[in-house]
Parts: structure tokens; C-alpha cells; sequence
């Protein structure tokens, strides 16, 4: 049985050597995409543009302008919120612009321990213990200390939405931002002097001038989607951010992916090559619910710490007025089944 992955990163070919290769006791060839030899194309070299199912053969994987090919049994559709496999099946689908887009740095303080840092250290004592969120008016900064001496700062700021460029030479309405397959835009010197003057405004001097102080700060529009009703399609199946795009609020985004790619291992090793589709209702049923659950209350926690409107709630959420009810709501440990792991994974937690 032939799987192909498509996920062009490092991280993504490690994951599916260990869940397809080393924990599974069925063998499965996998093929992760490195689709240089598929697709053979210049500019996108590395991507998988396009496919097509072929029954009852299976399925066929080509570049785009390419006369060689890739053939496999299953198409894993990890390639991310921009998801290409994603798009192909679903033509109409658009992702929902948040109202927001998140500044964000390294802050890095190990040559010097300057004042910022000193005033840092004073002003919020609890950077670095914690993932340290900070709600301001209509807006809220989460810094949290990397190795190193290093901040980590993401700051979500209400904007309208920033334009994105379609690539319609690829004809499958991929869409990209002016910094490649991402979501990321590119920032000018203004717009990085604007940010410096916002956060003047904003926040209290020391963090303003962490963010100052920060070299090359960059910008990612803020996207999800309703959750879709199907995360699967004949042999095609997504995971991570290709199947629920979601906001970062719950801070859980990563961990669906590797949830979702731990027990789509588990239902093929369960299932076996000559139950394909078993498998992948299986991996459906026990993931869906949750990452459906998840994606909804990040949405919710996001226009709350932004300030926005929320259907069916009377007024903006107020950090200065919050109920407790709010106030509860917020906490990352109240995010639907946070600590909920599926049954089918358990071997992998009590050999951990
Ligand atoms: C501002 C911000 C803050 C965040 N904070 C957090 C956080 O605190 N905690 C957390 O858990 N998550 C956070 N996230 C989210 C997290 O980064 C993503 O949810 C996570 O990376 C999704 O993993 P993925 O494997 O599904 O997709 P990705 O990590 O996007 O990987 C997709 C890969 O597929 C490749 N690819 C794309 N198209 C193709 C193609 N056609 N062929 C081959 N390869 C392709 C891409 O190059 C990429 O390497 C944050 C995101 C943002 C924007």
C-alpha cells in the first residue's frame, strides 16, 4: 500500500516515519513530499499541485506541467491552512478573515541586559513562567521566554484584511500572500513604524519598547473556517490545519495535528490495507467532533480578547468588566476536551 503525505517539512516526514514506519506493526510504504521527482517543475519544485482518483487502480499524483507521476493508495492532506489537496475537492471553500492579524518577534536580550529587560522583569514578573497573555483594549499580546534569552511575542491587532495574491497560473485557486504558501504578509518599513507608534498607544513603555527593539517583526493574517462537514473523501484524506484551519487562541493548534496524525496512524495500523475505508471513517468519527469543538471556542476566545462582536452575545467582552463567567471561559484548560485522549492511542501514552 502506497501513502502519500503532503507536507513538504521536515517535522511532517519525521512524524510519518514514526507512525508509519516504527509504531505500526503493518508496513506501510509512505512517500512524504518531496514531489521534486513527481512534480518537476521549476517554480514549484517540491509541491504537489494537482491529483486525481483513479478507481479502481488507485490513486495518481502529478505535477503540473510534468509528464512523470506519482501513484499511491492514500493521499494525506497535511499541507496546512492553504491546503491545496483541501482546495482541489472543495472549489468553493474560503476561509473566514478573522477582522484580525497577529505582529509578531523574537525579542532576543542575550548579548545585552538592557533596560527593557530589566524593566520587563519588573513590570511582569510572570513572563516566562507561564504562556503570558496580556489583554488590552480591543487587542491582546502573548509573550512567552524562549531558550536563550530570547521573548517570543505575537501581538493581535484589529485591521481589515490584508491583500492576498491569487496564483491563477496554477488554476486550482491556490492562493498565496507575498511571502510564499503562507499566511504570512509581507511588512514594509511604514508598516513596521506604524506598529511602533501603535504600540506606544497600547502598552505600558516596556513593552512597547520590546517591540521596538525587536529586529524584523513579521505579520500573519488570522484565518479559520467552519468546521467542514467531512474530513474525508475517498482516498483522500486531511489532517491538521488542512482539515480545521483554526485561530491560535486555544494554543492547541499544533497538538490537533499531531493528535490527528497519531490516530490516523492507529486506525490504518488497526484496520489494515484491505480496509482503507473502515480506517478512515474510523479516524473521522474520533476526530471530527473534537477538533470541530476546538476550532468554534478559539474563534470565540479570539473575538472576545479582541474586543469584536459575537453573535448572540449582547456587548464586547471587557477585560475591565468581565464576569466570571467570562473570566473562566478564557482559561486554556477550559478549551473542550483539552486533556481528552482518544482511546486508540492509549498503547502509545503507556509506552510514553
Ligand atoms: C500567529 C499564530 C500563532 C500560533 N500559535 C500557536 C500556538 O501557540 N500553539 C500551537 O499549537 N499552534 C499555534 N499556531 C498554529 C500552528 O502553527 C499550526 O496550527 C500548525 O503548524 C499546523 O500544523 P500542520 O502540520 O497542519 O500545517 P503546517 O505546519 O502549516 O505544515 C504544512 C506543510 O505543508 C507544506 N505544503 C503546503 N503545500 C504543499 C504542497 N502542495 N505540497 C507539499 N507540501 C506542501 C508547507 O510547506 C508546510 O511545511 C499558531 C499559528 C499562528 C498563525
Amino acid at each position: 500500500m502506497e501513502i502519500i503525505i503532503n507536507k513538504s517539512n521536515l517535522q511532517g516526514r519525521i512524524e510519518a516515519d514514526r507512525l508509519f514506519q516504527k509504531e505500526t506493526k503493518c508496513k506501510w510504504n509512505y512517500c512524504s513530499t518531496d514531489y521534486s521527482s513527481v512534480a518537476g517543475t521549476s517554480s514549484k519544485k517540491g509541491k504537489l499541485l494537482c491529483f486525481r482518483i483513479s478507481q479502481p487502480s488507485g490513486l495518481a499524483v502529478f505535477g503540473s506541467k510534468s509528464s512523470r507521476s506519482g501513484r499511491g493508495d492514500l493521499l494525506v492532506g497535511a499541507d496546512g491552512i492553504l491546503s491545496s489537496i483541501g482546495q482541489s475537492i472543495l472549489p468553493d471553500f474560503k476561509l473566514r478573515y478573522t477582522g484580525y492579524c497577529a505582529w509578531r518577534g523574537v525579542f532576543n536580550f542575550s548579548e545585552n541586559d538592557s533596560e527593557t529587560i530589566l524593566g520587563i522583569r519588573k513590570s511582569y514578573p510572570d513572563i516566562g513562567k507561564c504562556l503570558y497573555t496580556n489583554i488590552g483594549s480591543g487587542s491582546h499580546i502573548i509573550v512567552t521566554e524562549l531558550k536563550k534569552e530570547k521573548f517570543n511575542w505575537v501581538w493581535y491587532v484589529n485591521q481589515p484584511e490584508p491583500e492576498l495574491k491569487y496564483d491563477l497560473t496554477l488554476g486550482n485557486k491556490l492562493f498565496y500572500s507575498l511571502q510564499g504558501n503562507t499566511t504570512s504578509v509581507k511588512v514594509s518599513s511604514d508598516m513596521i513604524e506604524e506598529l511602533h507608534q501603535r504600540a506606544e498607544q497600547v502598552w505600558l513603555p516596556e513593552l512597547s519598547r520590546m517591540i521596538k527593539e525587536t529586529k524584523d517583526p513579521f505579520l500573519n493574517a488570522i484565518y479559520d473556517c467552519d468546521p467542514l462537514e467531512k474530513i474525508i473523501w475517498d482516498r483522500v484524506v486531511l489532517t491538521g490545519d488542512a482539515a480545521h484551519p483554526t485561530t491560535p487562541h486555544s494554543a492547541r493548534s499544533t497538538n490537533m495535528a499531531i493528535i490527528d496524525a497519531a490516530v490516523l496512524g492507529k486506525c490504518l495500523e488497526k484496520w489494515g490495507p484491505d480496509h482503507l475505508y473502515s480506517a478512515l471513517e474510523e479516524y473521522q468519527s474520533i476526530r471530527k467532533p473534537v477538533t470541530s469543538a476546538q476550532v468554534l471556542h478559539s474563534r470565540r476566545l479570539g473575538q472576545m480578547k479582541q474586543g469584536l462582536s459575537i453573535p448572540g452575545r449582547e456587548r464586547p467582552f471587557d477585560p475591565k468588566t468581565a464576569s466570571l463567567e467570562d473570566s473562566e471561559f478564557i482559561l486554556n484548560k477550559n478549551v473542550p476536551l483539552f486533556d481528552v485522549v482518544p482511546p486508540i492511542l492509549d498503547s502509545i501514552f503507556r509506552s510514553a
